[in-house]
Formats: structure tokens, C-alpha cells, sequence
């Protein structure tokens, strides 16, 4: 398997490579060179087939022998070892919910695999692999929960003190072993700020093996793609499946598309957002007018500059950036929401199919229902990004009543926090891992 660079189409790296350095010099994002169909009697016979056995099938496809396959199955194993069940809602609508990995959003699915990759290319090695992470919340959880015991691994999270809720705090602080918490007295920004320092300080870098578990690492991405196809098997026999992705950065809508590359049949694809609505808005007009974020009820959704926009134009790359529109908006389709929308979405859910959704979910749910009253005749699946309890407060604010707390969750407020005090300052972030880790 060789992928290129979107900002340099025609230069190729292996996937080690790109895993481990997670961004191309370029700045661009990497692609993998080619996404081959899947295999004519894997798509035929994917109803026969486990969610673990279908992943395996997927990335050895477009790995093409870039890990062998023994090899390929366990890391398989360790990074598929949770459901993503369809739920329907009605004749037409369906949820697929991806909140039963260890943190309770997609993002595990991402994480676990990247942990996987990383340490296996990391083996050998006479250096354990230090992943930084900078976190304002959501990503970090997933990073700690994918890499906790991953061998030859060790994570560092930097996480702004007092400005992540209290569960997501504990998401960081109370695994231990090869997970470290660095609470830093300063904002997310002074986070990020420390760990890019670190990456371009040559004394670290030269006694440390750092990298970072960016989010648009390859490795986050192509597992996203499995369970396109576990909701398709799920679904009545030759539905004509139209998903709805509730999204930010646009990872997960990306992977939808390297799932239809790779030959599944997918009507169509629904991009819901809120109110940070630039690429509906780029769909609709054409023109990309990227701009700073607006938060919102859906948070993990308020991006101003999606980062997997440049992968998305990368898919339906014509010479002229018309015919790329063109390409596009004919499979995509967006619409936005505001928060009193989302809301009444959340309680119209609640009130006419008894289902507690999240407000992520919520707004894709809208945007399915919008699309499909123009649209009859499909099977539409919104994809559950987060477990409600994620965002209990609101949730419970909007239906007006508690929501029940999945054990694994509740279990986490007794935790004890364990956490390194740091001040916003690169020299003792450095001192830190030096006499830590160096
Ligand atoms: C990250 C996240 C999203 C957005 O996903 P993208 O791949 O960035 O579009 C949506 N919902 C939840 C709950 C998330 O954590």
C-alpha cells in the first residue's frame, strides 16, 4: 500500500510512515494511492459475516499486504471488540449506535486501531513510542481508552485545568499504567502550544520516540469505514441505504466515502451539522468560506475549517474545482441545525420512538427526516455518535427528565484522579518529560 500527500499527488510513503508521522511535511493530509473494491463474495455475503471479519476483510483490502495477514487478524481482534447495533426507528429510519467502545463515542473505533498500528510498528524497537496529546476534552478519552496497556506505548495528555467537565476528566486521569494526565494551569490553546514546541525540540526528540495521535492520522480513518458496512448488513436486503453522519471534522463522512469506493452500495450520504455549517454551506454555493467555530449544544461538531475537507475534495478530484463540486453535492447532501432545533429534534425522537438520542445524534436525525421527505422510498441510518449520558445535563435539560447512566460511566465518577500539576510553561513540560521519560 502506498499513500500520497493531498497537497502532493504523485509522491508516495508507506502506511508505517504515515502512522507514524501522522501529517505529511506538506502540511496536507495522507490518501491512500488507491481503494480497491472490496472482493465481489465479501459484498454478497456480508450478512453471513462478523463485525470483526468484515474489518479484517476491509483493511487487508486496501492494505494490500502492507501487514501480514496473521498479524492483521490480532490487531484486528484488540481494536474490533465491541458492537455497533442498527436500531430502528421507524419503517424508513435507523440508528447505528456506535457508543459501546470504552469512552462511548466513535472515536474509540479510531483510537483503538491507531493504538494497534503504532505499537505494532513501533515493535522491535528498543524505545517504547510517547504519544502527546493535547485535549480539550473528547479526543483525549478516546486516545487514553485506545492505547491504555497497548505494549511498547506510553501516552501523555495535556489537558487545560478546570475546562473539561468533570467526566471527561476522569476519562483521563483515572486509568493509569501506561497513561499519563499532565493538568495544565492554562487554556486548551496553551496545550496545543506545548506539545507542537515539544515535536520541534531537537533534545527531545533525539531522547524520546514522540508522536502525536492526531485525528487525522490515516489510521483513525480507515477503521471508520468498518462499520458502514456492519450497518449495511443489518439493514433489510437490497435496501437503498442512505446514511446521515453527524459531523465536525468530517473523519467519519470521509470514511463513509472510502466504504462506497470500496464497493458498498450507498444511495447516498447526508452531511447533518449545526450551526457551523461550512461545508452544507460550500455544498449548496459551492464556495468554501471557512470561519472560526460558534459553539453549541452538539460541541464535538463546532468546527469553523473541517480537516478532512481537503480529503473529501481529494475523493472527487477533477481538474476543474467545478466539476469536484459537481462530483460531490451529486452523492452529498447537507443541511445545518441551530440548538432549539436540535432540542425539539432530541424530544421528537424521545416522543415518537420512546429512543433517547444525543444532541450529535439529534441533529443528524433532523437532517435524515429533511432529506427523506424529498427523498422517498430509502433506508436511512443516522449514525449515533455519543451515548446520550455523554452529555447528560443537557439531555435531561431537554426531555425533562433523568436519563439512565450506562454502569461503565457512573463507575468512573468514584475514581480517584490522578494527575501531574503543570504550569502553562514549555521549559517544565520538558523538564517533565525528561525526567520522566528521557
Ligand atoms: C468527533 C465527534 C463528531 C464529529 O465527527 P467528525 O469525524 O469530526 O466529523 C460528532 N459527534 C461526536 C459525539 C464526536 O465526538
Amino acid at each position: 500500500m502506498r499513500l500520497y500527500s493531498t497537497k502532493s499527488r504523485g509522491q508516495y510513503t508507506d502506511l508505517k510512515e504515515a502512522v507514524l508521522r501522522g501529517l505529511p511535511p506538506d502540511n496536507g493530509l495522507y490518501m491512500p494511492e488507491r481503494i480497491p473494491a472490496l472482493p465481489e463474495h465479501i459484498l454478497r455475503n456480508l450478512r453471513q459475516l462478523p463485525f470483526a471479519d468484515i474489518a479484517f476483510e476491509v483493511t487487508r483490502n486496501l492494505l494490500q499486504g502492507a501487514i501480514p495477514d496473521p498479524d492483521l487478524r490480532k490487531i484486528i481482534e484488540e481494536a474490533v471488540n465491541f458492537p455497533a447495533p442498527l436500531v430502528q426507528l421507524d419503517e424508513d429510519k435507523y440508528v447505528l449506535e456506535l457508543f459501546h467502545g470504552p469512552s462511548l463515542a466513535f472515536k474509540d473505533f479510531g483510537a483503538r486501531f491507531m493504538a494497534q498500528l503504532m505499537s505494532y510498528f513501533n515493535r522491535g524497537e528498543a524505545q517504547e513510542l510517547v504519544i502527546l496529546v493535547a485535549t480539550s476534552g473528547d479526543t483525549g478519552g478516546a486516545v487514553a481508552a485506545g492505547f491504555y496497556q497497548t505494549p511498547g506505548t506510553r501516552v501523555v495528555i495535556l489537558y487545560p485545568s478546570g475546562k473539561v467537565s468533570a467526566l471527561q476528566e476522569k476519562q483521563l486521569t483515572t486509568l493509569g499504567h501506561n497513561i499519563t494526565a499532565l493538568e495544565v494551569d492554562g487554556t486548551f490553546d496553551d496545550c496545543q502550544a506545548m506539545v507542537k514546541k515539544a515535536f520541534l525540540d531537537e533534545e527531545l526528540t533525539g531522547r524520546i520516540r514522540l508522536t502525536s495521535a492526531n485525528s487525522i492520522n490515516i489510521s483513525r480513518l480507515i477503521p471508520q469505514s468498518f462499520y458502514y458496512f456492519e450497518a449495511y448488513k443489518q439493514l433489510p436486503k437490497g435496501s437503498d441505504a442512505v446514511f446521515c453522519v453527524p459531523s465536525g471534522n468530517f473523519g467519519n463522512l470521509t470514511a463513509g466515502l472510502l466504504a462506497q469506493r470500496m464497493g458498498l452500495p450507498v444511495r447516498h450520504f447526508v452531511a447533518a451539522t449545526n450551526i457551523n455549517d461550512v461545508v452544507p454551506a460550500y455544498l449548496e454555493t459551492g464556495e468554501y468560506r471557512p470561519r472560526p467555530s460558534r459553539r453549541t449544544l452538539s460541541n464535538a461538531m463546532d468546527v469553523g475549517n473541517p480537516s478532512n475537507f481537503a480529503r473529501m475534495k481529494d475523493l472527487y478530484h477533477d481538474l476543474e474545482e467545478r466539476s469536484t463540486w459537481n462530483k460531490m453535492r451529486a452523492s452529498i447532501t447537507g443541511y445545518a441545525y441551530d440548538d432549539e432545533q436540535t432540542k425539539a429534534g432530541l424530544q421528537e425522537v424521545y416522543e415518537r420512538y420512546g429512543y433517547v438520542i444525543d444532541p450529535h445524534g439529534a441533529v443528524g436525525y433532523l437532517a435524515l427526516k429533511e432529506h427523506q421527505l424529498a427523498n422517498p422510498g430509502t433506508k436511512g441510518v443516522v449514525l449515533e455518535t455519543a451515548h446520550p449520558a455523554k452529555f447528560l445535563p443537557d439531555v435531561e435539560a431537554a426531555l425533562g427528565q433523568q436519563i439512565e447512566v450506562p454502569q461503565r460511566l457512573a463507575r468512573l465518577a468514584d475514581q480517584p484522579k490522578e494527575a501531574v500539576g503543570l504550569p502553562a510553561d514549555f521549559n517544565r513540560f520538558k523538564d517533565w518529560l525528561l525526567a520522566s521519560l528521557g
